[in-house]
């Protein structure tokens, strides 16, 4: 059985047109993705590195990383994402190759592919997230990258990511997650431990909502980036 919960998929589909729109529910995605882009550079020069993906939506991340430098492939499961992500790379001028498969399908064909792997925001909308960490490590090459985002599951982000976001600051639609599937930094780590992964750096991405400014920062209570290493071999 797939990995994929088709309501999720819906949910993101029925939003697809407005991807683009920076005061759209994609607002906190579009200004994060300066502050993860960032994060990320910081780790590793993305020039010319091959990287994947995974549940790219419109190609937010997906771009900013081909502006980088980076050969990106880019995976979603969502239709009307995946073209708008197309035609918004016919603007930009990049050459991005989306392609619509899941991780664990592309983890067959298409094993120790690439250097640097990218699952942001991601993991929290699917039922297995642990088979999704498998497959990246599956796509990964030996001493390649993964890197994670998600949020916390505790009683500070259930009142900050869904009290919060979705219902005083209408930051995101009410639904978009499911406190149930929110995934402690323990879990995540428990799950790249069975593959061997190693941590590598932990951030997280905090908001003030006086200011309206996302930032990182140490606490990774809500919101969080994680990176692993795959073993040299
Ligand atoms: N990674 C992007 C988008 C996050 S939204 C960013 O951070 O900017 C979550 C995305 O995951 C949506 O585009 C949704 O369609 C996708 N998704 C959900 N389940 C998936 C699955 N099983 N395989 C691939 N993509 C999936």
């Amino acid at each position: 059985m797939a990995n994929v919960d088709e309501i999720e998929i819906r949910k993101f589909e029925e939003l697809a047109a407005r991807w683009w729109d920076p005061n759209s529910e994609f607002k906190p995605l579009h200004e994060i993705n300066p502050l993860r882009m960032n994060y990320i550079s910081q780790q590793i020069n993305l020039a010319d590195k091959s990287v994947l993906d995974i549940g790219c939506g419109g190609g937010i991340l997906a771009e900013a990383m081909a502006h980088h430098g980076a050969e990106v492939t880019a995976i979603d499961l969502a239709d009307a994402s995946l073209s708008v992500a197309r035609l918004h790379q016919l603007e930009s001028k990049l050459n991005i190759n989306y392609r619509k498969t899941s991780a664990e399908h592309l983890a067959e064909s298409e094993p120790e592919s690439y250097d640097v792997i990218t699952c942001l925001e991601m993991l929290e909308h699917v039922p297995d997230p642990s088979s999704v960490v498998k497959a990246c490590n599956q796509l990964v090459k030996p001493g390649g990258l993964i890197f994670f985002s998600t949020i916390n599951r505790n009683p500070k982000a259930y009142l900050l990511a869904i009290i919060g976001a979705e219902y005083l600051l209408n930051l995101i639609p009410k639904g978009t997650h499911d406190y149930g599937k929110f995934i402690r930094p323990s879990e995540l780590a428990k799950w790249c431990r069975e593959n061997s992964l190693k941590l590598k750096g932990q951030i997280g991405i905090g908001y003030n909502p006086l200011t309206k400014r996302y930032f990182l920062e140490d606490n990774v209570d809500v919101n969080y980036i994680a990176f692993y290493q795959r073993r040299a071999d």
